[in-house]
Formats: structure tokens, C-alpha cells, sequence
């Protein structure tokens, strides 16, 4: 959780953790394994490598949304690549499969998409911009776990799929996260990358011989993160379940509502629901919107600030204007409290506080 939660304060997205994961994790400390033990292969986490097993040359482009998390831009400059930024879907806000093709050159090497919210991008349309031109793709499912695009779930749609157990995040390590595959070259490379690029953990040592084959960092998750990450794991359908209540009583309580717009939900996917997100009306100030839910102690959030906006990546000199409806969407969007253990009476505070709120 990023938000102080007081008792009267509803922050917008927190962890659930019960005894029995607390359980789990005391078991593993008082084990012989802190990491890399046991817990890892029933777990498996890796992440953020994705983008170093495909070991693309330096100055490769590629393609990802600037409304998102900055990690989808910084693992492409991690890598030597250049992150090659496109306009959104003004309803869905995920990358807009159109806007792609024209960003095409000869130097792209690969398309991250984000199931913005928990809204699954358009798949197979990624699908064949990649198959065409020979692209690598690697969905970031962080705000996914548990969606569904045309009745099967995310996890091995593209090369690489990414999920993040930050606590705001559907299931909770603490930190960390995984990476799911279907290629066996890519998953033994992301092995490789987790571990300093070392072949061999202790474990697997039959003698002290190893060898170093990748340039790998430190990417380990620790025992006992994974052992509360099998025990939340098995509450994830249960936490699903949940937030598509809530999601349900939100849309229910804004239909019809000039000045708030929610996402759009297409009919052939399942929303994960990790953000509950509206627009506010165009004559309405978002950021006054949003100082007064705050001040309710409602403590709303704005997901995101597009990339192209920090400091740090001023430097590449991308210019707003290139991303009309990501700025739009940036100026009017608010993320409104969305989690598991959030109680129906405080569902509707939420609620009366955006429709007194929403309409001056
Ligand atoms: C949370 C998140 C990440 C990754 O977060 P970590 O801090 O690396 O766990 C990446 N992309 C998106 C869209 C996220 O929401």
C-alpha cells in the first residue's frame, strides 16, 4: 500500500493478508531456506528480464504506451533499446493497435502492451502486427492476473507475460513478481537473468564447478515471499470475484452520469479490475475533483502521469502533442478506491462523494 489508511481514510487499492499467509510465511523463516529453496520452483518468480532474453541489438525500437507505469519504458533503455512511444484507445486506454503500424521502422524489434486497468489489450490484432513484421511481444499483465481475452486467460497470449505482486497489486510478495512463457529458449534465458547469469544455483551444484553465460543481475525472489505468494494465490479467484462487485455496483451507480465516464468493457474479455478509473466531465477541473475526494478521505489517485512527462526522459525530446488522447485522458482521468477488502458501505461513500463531487 502507498497511502497511509486511517480509519476513516479509503485509499484506492490495498493488500488483503490473512493468518493462513502469515502462517506460511513464518514457516519458511524458521526453515533452512531463505531463498532460492524450495518455495521458488512451487512459486517461480523472475521479472523486468523479459526485455534482456530477447538480447536485442543495441538502438532497437521498441513500441509501448506512455500511459503506464515507467518500468514499460526503462526496460527498453536497460537494455540499450529506445522506447518508441504510441497513442492510446480514448475508451479503453490501452495502446492503440492502429497508432502502432505508423510507428513501424526498420529498427523495431519488439511491442510491450498493457492490459490497462485490468482490460485486456486487442490481442489478436497485436498478434498479427507482430507475426507481420517479425516482432517480439511482451505483455505487461501487472493489473491482469485473472483476465480473460476471448474466454482464456492472459498468461500466454504473447512471448512473455509479466505480473507484478506489489501489494497494490491483485496478489501480494511484498515485492517482486513473475514472468510466464511458453518458449523454452527464452525461459531458460530468463533463468540465466535472474541469477547473475549463472547456470547453476547452490542447490544444483553437484561440486563447485558453474559457469557465468549471460551478463545477469540479481533478480531473486526470496523463500518466504514465494510461500505468501502460493498462499495469496490461492485467494485470487476469491479476490476477483470481489472486485468485479464492486466494479458492478460502480458502473451500475454512474450509468447515466454526464459528467463521469468509466472505462469502456469490451464484450469478449474479463476485466481484472486492478483500477476502478473514471473521466470526469470536460467542464469539470480533475484536480480539484480530485483535492476534494482527498480531502473526504477518500484517497484517490491518477494512473497515470504519461512517461514522456518526467524529467528524466525530457532528454528524448517527445513532444505531448504527438499523444492527443493520452493527454486528454491524463487530464481527466481519476483511479477511484478498487480492492478486495473494501466494505459496501464505504462502495457507496465513494459513490456519493463522486456524484456531489463530479457535478460542479
Ligand atoms: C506495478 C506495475 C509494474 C511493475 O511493478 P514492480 O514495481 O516492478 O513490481 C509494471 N507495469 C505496470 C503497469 C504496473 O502497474
Amino acid at each position: 500500500m502507498t497511502e497511509k489508511n486511517t480509519s476513516h481514510n479509503i485509499p484506492y487499492g490495498r493488500q488483503t493478508i490473512d493468518d493462513e499467509d502469515i502462517r506460511s510465511v513464518i514457516d519458511v523463516l524458521k526453515s533452512d531456506f531463505l531463498t532460492t529453496g524450495p518455495k521458488i520452483a512451487e512459486f517461480e518468480g523472475d521479472r523486468n528480464i523479459a526485455v534482456g532474453a530477447l538480447e536485442l541489438p543495441a538502438g532497437s525500437e521498441i513500441i509501448t504506451t506512455p500511459f503506464t507505469f515507467s518500468a514499460d519504458a526503462n526496460c527498453a533503455l536497460y537494455n540499450g533499446c529506445k522506447p518508441v512511444f504510441v497513442d492510446i484507445n480514448p475508451q479503453t486506454y490501452n495502446i492503440d493497435p492502429e497508432q502502432i503500424r505508423k510507428k513501424i521502422t526498420k529498427k523495431t524489434r519488439a511491442i510491450i502492451y498493457v492490459d490497462y486497468a485490468g482490460h485486456p489489450c486487442d490481442i489478436a490484432e497485436l498478434k498479427e502486427i507482430a507475426d507481420k513484421h517479425g516482432l517480439a511481444l511482451i505483455e505487461d499483465a501487472c493489473h491482469a492476473l485473472g483476465a480473460e481475452y476471448k474466454g482464456k486467460r492472459v498468461g500466454s497470449f504473447a512471448d512473455m507475460t509479466v505480473f507484478s505482486f506489489h501489494p497494490v497489486k491483485h496478489i501480494t510478495t511484498g515485492e517482486g513478481g513473475a514472468i510466464t512463457t511458453e518458449n523454452q529458449e527464452l525461459y531458460a534465458k530468463l533463468k540465466l537473468l535472474r541469477n547473475h547469469g549463472i547456470d547453476k544455483t547452490p542447490s544444483e551444484r553437484a561440486t563447485y564447478v558453474y559457469d557465468m553465460k549471460m551478463l545477469g543481475r540479481n533478480y531473486r525472489i526470496t523463500d518466504f515471499q514465494c510461500a505468501l505468494g502460493i498462499s495469496q494465490l490461492k485467494k485470487a479467484d476469491k479476490f476477483l470475484k470481489r472486485r468485479e462487485e464492486v466494479a458492478k455496483r460502480y458502473a451500475e451507480a454512474f450509468s447515466g452520469m454526464d459528467s463521469v465516464t468509466p472505462q469502456l468493457v469490451k464484450s469478449d474479455i474479463r476485466h481484472a479490475w486492478h483500477l476502478y478509473t473514471i473521466l470526469v466531465g470536460k467542464g469539470i477541473n480533475r484536480d480539484s475533483f480530485f483535492s476534494k475526494m482527498r480531502a473526504k478521505g477518500i484517497l484517490v489517485n491518477v494512473h497515470y502521469i504519461p512517461i514522456y512527462k518526467f524529467s528524466y526522459y525530457k532528454q528524448f525530446g517527445i513532444n505531448p502533442k504527438e499523444y492527443p488522447v493520452t493527454e486528454e485522458v491524463f487530464s481527466r482521468i481519476v483511479s477511484i478506491p478498487m480492492f478486495h477488502s473494501i466494505k459496501d458501505e464505504d462502495v457507496e461513500t465513494v459513490i456519493k462523494a463522486v456524484k456531489e463531487n463530479a457535478n460542479k
